[in-house]
């Protein structure tokens, strides 16, 4: 059991550590034969033609922008309701991200926002799968399609997700599709990332984006080949490699990621049969034709029932050594991006959404003991509420 229950939490076995032990002995350690391992075992697991694999998800989602051609004067329309590194992988490419609203059902971006917010420059659809739930891919496929742009799926929350009966990452529906493996992602590389995609030209351009813009084939040089040391940089690139022990840890944790995705489920059943009926909070809902990974569990705060403030609830559960999150705050809210002249407001539902959202904690390594004291303590905070009491009286 966890005295402080953090929202998220890694998975580490001895299977796992054994694995990372037999690379750290051998005589590769940074990139080796783990890393083609890994992109090929990634590759079979969700169904794509290439995978090319990164030092974190935020590396991988801006190779996918440069894969993609993103440059200056182009626009990438994404949502609000994300990490900051879907909006900042745009800006590091000097192109503008655009943020549309989200839906009230999914709290994903709004197929119908898009199609609002589409104008000449725009290059690409930045669409994040939020929570684990997939994001209504067919349709933004179809405005992609109407508008010649390019999509660039964010699935950093949603690695074993499945969308009319297809893992995310096969790419059906996208040109790129981004994962993350950050411990509090379902499975873990310490840090790491990954880009599927099933267009070659595509593959060729984020492997020469991950080792500085290099490439070492012959068939590829642009120049005269002048002998065997010769390789040529032919874009700026970075060094956003990972490496063969991180490599080894992924191959061995995604052996369990559907045994993960099943216990999230698990305890997402428990949550939502204790809060269902409860009339001051929304729970998550899962369409018919997806299958989320439940990477997050938020509950949305009816907080004029409620009586409290969400700061209030908060503090209160974080006093309780309940580990709640807000995601997010929208990304345009911060400092930064403010600077760049986004006004609050251009996202109302996502604005709405973002002052009544909490993230309860969410884990394969809770035990049941763990999800029901979350739920005792939620129902304390915002079932027998002050204003409840005040009215009984
Ligand atoms: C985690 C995450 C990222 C960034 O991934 P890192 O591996 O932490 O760099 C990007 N987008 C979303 C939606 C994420 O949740």
């Amino acid at each position: 059991m966890f005295k402080y229950l953090p929202y998220g939490h890694q998975w580490i076995d001895d299977k796992d550590i054994e694995q990372v032990i037999k690379v750290l002995e051998s005589s590769w350690i940074t990139q080796g034969p783990k890393v083609d391992e890994f992109e090929r075992t990634l590759a079979e697991f969700v169904g794509a033609r290439y995978v090319v694999v990164f030092n974190s998800g935020t590396a991988s989602l801006h190779a996918a922008c440069f894969a993609a051609g993103v440059k200056k004067g182009d626009e990438a329309i994404t949502t609000p309701i994300s990490f900051v590194a879907t909006g900042n992988c745009v800006l590091y490419l000097g192109a503008k991200p655009v943020f549309a609203d989200i839906k009230e059902d999914t709290y994903n971006i709004n197929p119908e926002e898009i199609k609002k917010k589409v104008t000449s420059r725009t290059k690409v659809i930045l669409p994040v799968d939020f929570a684990g739930h997939p994001v209504d891919l067919k349709e933004i496929h179809r405005i992609a399609k109407e508008n010649n742009l390019l999509i660039i799926e964010d699935a950093c929350h949603a690695l074993g997700a499945e969308y009319k009966n297809e893992k995310i990452g096969s790419c059906k529906y996208s040109d790129m599709t981004v994962f993350s493996f950050h411990p509090v992602k379902q499975i873990t590389t310490g840090e790491g990332g990954a880009v599927t995609t099933n267009n070659k030209d595509f593959y060729d351009r984020l492997i020469l984006f991950r080792n500085h813009g290099i490439t070492k084939n012959p068939a590829r040089f642009i120049d005269k080949n002048e002998g065997p040391w010769y390789y040529e940089m032919q874009n700026l690139g970075f060094n956003y490699r990972i490496t063969d022990f991180q490599c080894a840890l992924g191959i061995s944790q995604l052996k369990k990621l559907d045994k993960f995705i099943e216990r999230r489920k698990e305890i997402v059943q428990m949550y939502n049969e204790a809060f269902e009926k409860m009339e001051e909070v929304i729970i998550p809902q899962e369409k018919p034709d997806v299958k989320s990974a439940w990477h997050l569990y938020v509950i949305r705060l009816k907080l004029d029932e409620i009586g409290k403030s969400r700061r209030e609830i908060f503090e209160a559960l974080r006093k309780e050594n309940i580990g709640v999150q807000v995601h997010y705050i929208p990304v345009y809210y911060h400092p930064y991006y403010q600077k760049l002249g986004y006004q609050k407001g251009i996202c109302p539902v996502a604005e709405k959404y973002y002052e009544e959202a909490i993230t309860l904690p969410l884990f394969p390594k809770m035990k049941n003991s763990d999800v029901i004291r979350v739920i005792n303590k939620v129902k304390k905070q915002v079932a027998y509420s002050r204003k409840k009491v005040f009215i009984r009286v």
